[in-house]
């Protein structure tokens, strides 16, 4: 796949926090979770800050992207087209170790992996992101995500692939069945990409068929440009029920393809695509970082654990506030953190951080949507805050250039901040 760079999509990659500190003795700087947050803080502290010494613990051999994973659902893409090594971050100098991490020493400044080895270090950037809460959904287990598929995390691709395949086999005139949860949750128009994607691929292939969108939610990040473009490209095809319309599931029954709500509605479906609640990634909630929330609370200034200094939490598993949970504020973050972590090494104040997001949403191969957002460290009231008037999402109305452009700007954001992360 050839994405062509453009000026805009460079904006989060070259937000590079300035290097505070020269040349000294190595530091050790280990990064755990070879995703959007752990990718770039790997990279950007070898460009950066040449003194860290980078170890980079990441349990699979390459990545697959979450962004444009509904591309790959709608047919537009392989996937292949959004699967990423880590021979970049060789090539730049960071030691990259294919293992699980299964146990943090906060005090000791040790992590132990699955393969029996110990790492020392003396600041670690963390970013494991989320991990499925299955006991919120009665009837959903992992065994359940082999027939209901939530494709929520992308590991190796397979339930990706499953979806894809299911939706293949589905009978045109068949319905699919989306569960959406509550917020907060991993990419908040995520969902409705995903239906605005398949409905792409049905209406190509499959146009008698319907979606059924059920929502624990009774509004949603984009809302009107979604409905505006749902009713203009795909009419009558998509129906998105909200929490007060008895939209939230309660249990799913996997054998007989069925979707039970709180008001005690049977729907039964073709293919159902559930994604569950989530909290922080088993590393943060085992290593006890993570509070009653289900998410690690950090010194938005610094990233660092409210729990365990020294180290710097960012990405999904993160309490962010007001921040949505995207790979681009991922991104952001984790300069913001490796800066932090290289002023803190050195002695020195660590910058005042800004976090910057654009969401892109596809809803068809040549349509998309935006919206962008711009946040600071509120370190007094030791929270992340909007900056205001920074925001805003795309202008609503007919207005197909837009949205064309919108399309080849997204191909530019995926193109540099996967370079920006893996180094190639
Ligand atoms: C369908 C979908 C579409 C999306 N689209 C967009 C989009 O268009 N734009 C956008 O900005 N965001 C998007 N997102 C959100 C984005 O994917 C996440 O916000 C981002 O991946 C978060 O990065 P992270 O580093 O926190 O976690 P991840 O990217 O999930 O990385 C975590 C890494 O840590 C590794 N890991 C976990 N535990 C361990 C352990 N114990 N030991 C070793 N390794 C471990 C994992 O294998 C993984 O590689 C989308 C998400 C979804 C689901």
């Amino acid at each position: 796949m050839t994405i062509p760079l453009t000026r805009r999509t460079l904006l989060g990659a070259t937000l590079a926090a300035p290097s505070l500190v020269h040349a000294q003795a190595a530091a050790r700087l280990l990064v755990v979770g070879g995703g959007f947050g752990g990718a770039t803080a790997a990279s950007f502290a070898r460009r950066e800050y040449p003194w860290l010494d980078v170890t980079l613990v990441e349990q699979r051999q390459s990545y697959v992207t979450c962004p444009y994973s509904n591309r790959v659902l709608a047919g537009d893409l392989a996937l292949p087209d959004i699967t990423h090594g880590y021979e970049g971050l060789r090539a730049m100098g960071v030691r990259v170790i294919h293992d699980r991490a299964v146990h943090l020493d906060p005090v000791a400044r040790r992590l132990r992996l699955g393969g029996g080895e110990t790492l020392s270090y003396d600041r670690m950037i963390l970013s494991p992101g989320i991990a499925l809460r299955y006991e919120a959904l009665e009837g959903y287990d992992e065994a359940a995500s082999t027939r209901m598929p939530h494709a929520w995390i992308a590991a190796d691709g397979a339930q990706i692939t499953l979806l894809r395949r299911q939706l293949e086999a589905m009978p045109d005139g068949g319905v699919v069945g989306l569960v959406i949860p509550p917020n907060p949750y991993r990419c908040p128009p995520g969902p409705y990409e995903r239906i605005s994607l398949i409905a792409s691929y049905l209406s190509k292939h499959k146009p008698r068929s319907k979606i059924l969108a059920l929502d624990a939610k009774d509004t949603f990040s984009k809302q009107a440009l979604f409905q505006d473009a749902w009713q203009a490209l795909y009419p009558g095809m998509i129906e998105w029920v909200s929490a007060t319309n008895d939209g939230r599931v309660v249990r799913v029954d996997p054998e007989a393809m069925v979707l039970e709500t709180e008001f005690g509605t049977h729907h039964r479906v073709d293919v159902a695509n559930v994604i569950p609640p989530q909290t922080a990634a088993a590393i943060a909630t085992e290593g006890e970082l993570a509070d009653s929330t289900g998410w690690v609370p950090v010194n938005p200034r610094t990233l660092e654990s409210r729990i365990a200094p020294g180290i710097h939490v960012v990405g999904d598993a993160m309490f962010p506030g007001p921040m949505p949970k995207s790979g681009f504020l991922a991104n952001s973050e984790a300069k913001a953190a490796v800066s932090a972590a290289a002023a803190l090494l050195r002695g020195a104040a660590p910058p005042e951080p800004v976090f910057v997001n654009t969401c892109y949403s596809h809803i068809g191969p040549d349509y998309a949507i935006s919206v962008a957002n711009i946040f600071h460290a509120d370190t007094g009231a030791g929270s992340f805050l909007e900056v205001p008037g920074s925001g805003g999402t795309s202008p609503r109305g007919g207005l197909p250039e837009q949205r064309r452009l919108e399309a080849l700007h997204a191909d530019g954001w995926y193109a540099s901040i996967t370079r920006d992360m893996f180094g190639s």
